[in-house]
Formats: C-alpha cells, sequence, structure tokens
C-alpha cells in the first residue's frame, strides 16, 4: 500500500512539480495528482518510476504518514523570501530530518524538553528562559545551540542554505510537544546565533505553531527584542560598554568578540535599553554602511553546529556512523542522511562545556570569543 502523503514529500523534496515528476514517470501530471490525493494507488512499474525519479527507495512510499510537523515561523516571512517550491523543498528537508530525530530519540535518552511558553514581555520572558534552559543570568551565552540542545530543543541543521533567513522553528510530533529549531548554514556565527535566539523567542512567546492573520511584523520585532535581551542581558552589557567609554563602533567591535553578537545588533540593543537615542541608533547604521560593515562585519565569530544528531546516530550505527544502515533503516536514500550529518557537530569539534563566562568584561580584559577547540576560559 503507498501512501499518498509520502509522494508529495519525496516530490516536494526534490524540488519537483507534479507535471516534472510526471514527465519523469512517463504518466500524466494528473495522475500524480490523483496518487497524492489518495485518489489512486500507482502500480508496481510506476512506484519504481516514482522511486527511480525521486531517488527514494520505494519502501519510504509504503510507510506510514509523516509525523505532525508544522511549517512553523517558515511561514512568517517565507513568502517574501522564496518561491513556494523552495519553501516545500525546505519544509520537507526538516520533516524528514525530524521524523529521524524522532526515530532515534526513541532508541536513545531523550533530554526532556524544558522550553516556557510565556505571555509576557519579550525582555522579562529573555530572563525567564536563560533561567530556565539552565544558563547563567548574566554574561554572554558561549553556544546557543549547544545550550537549546541541552535544555531538550531539537535542532535540525539543513544541508542547504535559505534565501534572505537563516533559521525557522515549530512546535512539532505529538500534541506538538516538541520545540524544533531548523538552523541553515551561514558562515557568520554572530548571525547564527542570533537568529537562533530570535526563533526561541518565537517558540517562548508565539508557540510557533501558525502563523496568525495580521501582525507578523509586530512578532518579528518581539522575538528580536527577546533574542537582544536573551544575548545581551541589560545591565551586563550596559556596565561592559561604559567601561569601554560608550558605544561607539570601535567600542561594539571589540564587545562582538566576548558576546558573540553582531555589531548591528548591538547597536539596536544599545537604543533597546536606552545607551543611545533614536538619532544616535541612526547615526551608527549609516557609519555601518559606509564602512561596508552591512555585508561584511568586522570580528569573525565561529558558527555552531548541533550535536545531538549525530551523537545518537554514533551510538546507534558506531563512529563514524554507518551511513547505509542509517539510512535503509529509516527508508531514505544514504545521500540524504549523508547530507543531513555533515550539518553536525563530531565530538571534537564541541566547544568547551561551560555554558557561560563568569568574569564580566568590565573587571578583567576582554577576551576573544570562545571558538571550538579552545580550552574552557575560568
Ligand atoms: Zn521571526
Amino acid at each position: 500500500m503507498v501512501n499518498a502523503s509520502r509522494i508529495r514529500q519525496a516530490r516536494e523534496l526534490r524540488g519537483l512539480t507534479q507535471s516534472a515528476l510526471a514527465d519523469r514517470v512517463g504518466v500524466r501530471q494528473p495522475a500524480i495528482s490523483q496518487f497524492e490525493a489518495g485518489l489512486a494507488q500507482p502500480e508496481d512499474a510506476t512506484l519504481e518510476a516514482i522511486a527511480n525519479a525521486t531517488r527514494f527507495p520505494t519502501a519510504f512510499f509504503q510507510q506510514d504518514a509523516p509525523a505532525e510537523f508544522p511549517a512553523g515561523t517558515l511561514l512568517f516571512r517565507a513568502r517574501l523570501a522564496m518561491t513556494q517550491r523552495e519553501e516545500r523543498e525546505i519544509y520537507q528537508l526538516a520533516a524528514i530530518a525530524f521524523e529521524i530525530a524522532v526515530a532515534l530519540r526513541l532508541r536513545t535518552t531523550a533530554i526532556p524538553a524544558r522550553v516556557p511558553r510565556l505571555a509576557i514581555p519579550p525582555e522579562d520572558a529573555a530572563i525567564a528562559a536563560r533561567t530556565l534552559l539552565g544558563l547563567n543570568p548574566h554574561g554572554p551565552v558561549l553556544n546557543v545551540v549547544d545550550a537549546l540542545e541541552r535544555a531538550g530543543v531539537l535542532v535540525i541543521a539543513l544541508p542547504s542554505a535559505l534565501p534572505k533567513r537563516d533559521a525557522f522553528a515549530t512546535w512539532a510530533g505529538p500534541d506538538l510537544g516538541t520545540p524544533v529549531i531548523v538552523l541553515c548554514p551561514t558562515e557568520a556565527g554572530d548571525r547564527l546565533r542570533f537568529s537562533a535566539a530570535h526563533e526561541l523567542g518565537h517558540l517562548v512567546l508565539h508557540s510557533g505553531t501558525r502563523a496568525p492573520e495580521g501582525g507578523l511584523r509586530s512578532l518579528e520585532l518581539e522575538a528580536n527584542a527577546f533574542a537582544g535581551a536573551f544575548m545581551l542581558p541589560a545591565d551586563d552589557f550596559r556596565v561592559e560598554v561604559l567601561a569601554l567609554g560608550g558605544v561607539n563602533l570601535d567600542t561594539l567591535a571589540r564587545l562582538k568578540s566576548r558576546w558573540g553578537v553582531s555589531i548591528q545588533a548591538m547597536v539596536t540593543r544599545a537604543k533597546d535599553i536606552g545607551l543611545i537615542n533614536e538619532e544616535q541608533r541612526k547615526y551608527l547604521f549609516q557609519q555601518i554602511v559606509r564602512r561596508g560593515w552591512k555585508r561584511i562585519e568586522p570580528v569573525f565569530v565561529p558558527p555552531e553546529k548541533p550535536r545531538a544528531m549525530r551523537k545518537m546516530a554514533e551510538l546507534l550505527y558506531r563512529n563514524p556512523p554507518d551511513l547505509g544502515r542509517l539510512a535503509a533503516d529509516h527508508r531514505l536514500p544514504e545521500e540524504y542522511v549523508s547530507q543531513l550529518l555533515k550539518g553536525y557537530a563530531t565530538a571534537v569539534e564541541m566547544p568547551p562545556r561551560a555554558v557561560v563566562s563568569r568574569a564580566p568584561a568590565a573587571r578583567s580584559r576582554v577576551v576573544r570569543f570562545a571558538a571550538p577547540k579552545d580550552k574552557p576560559r575560568r
């Protein structure tokens, strides 16, 4: 018995329209449409052809419908930045990764989710979230992705980049009880960290399950405010900025290495906590544009990778994981699982365990932001 939704899933993951798949399979488009609607079952030879065209094993199409995986914040800005076909491709890449993760979690010990859902202002929610995630309320978050995984967030690393966005989030699985953050590859660690915190903000503040009728802009602003407060606690940030002589681009460039937050996000945060006024914020952004920092900012912050999926694969399929077995067990193409696992960190790539640094920079020298393989700082 072929499952209708699996045909659609494989087709969308390969970025094919119904017509394009029909051409490759040698049937007419309405036939594909009927298979996907569950109105007709493909014959064995047609199923073979669909499997060949999508490069999925036939067993993939014969399993149950996929786990519940709402598109969440993928819908928030997606339409502005990408075509619907691109959006569906990204969605299916993440949905299948989620399904693997859930299956692997059932065979290992998953960390229970500790992500709160709060109906309070973003600033307060960020403070509460730090505590509930087990983070020190003060100082930089040394590794945002690691902190999320330790709080039971299922972090999915997609192999391909998204146009104009780095991440999306959703509550998924049974009872929509699993918080998921999907990250796209980017070289700029500061951007990735802020995006991850922004999506955490959506999970905490907006349940992340569906786009509301209107007011998306206000949700985005709230998630940004949450991320700013989560990454740069007001008092700590204020003390450090003032200790270095106040808000200017050179101060912020120095602080960027310690806090792992972009200069642009720090300017916004400085405005949010009243360190500068709107005039000064505008002036600083003009300078940022003039210096070409809008495209490339100075001070490299290493990107972060999630670890959990690969760790589970190592536990169950040895290290390095036997990709053939992993793929076969999940009825997937080996090439898909191989691509997916590349986005995850090996044990040696993981940064030191300390999640927050202790000494405020005001009373110590400014140190470089911790890169993977650096020794833990005390
Ligand atoms: Zn958002």
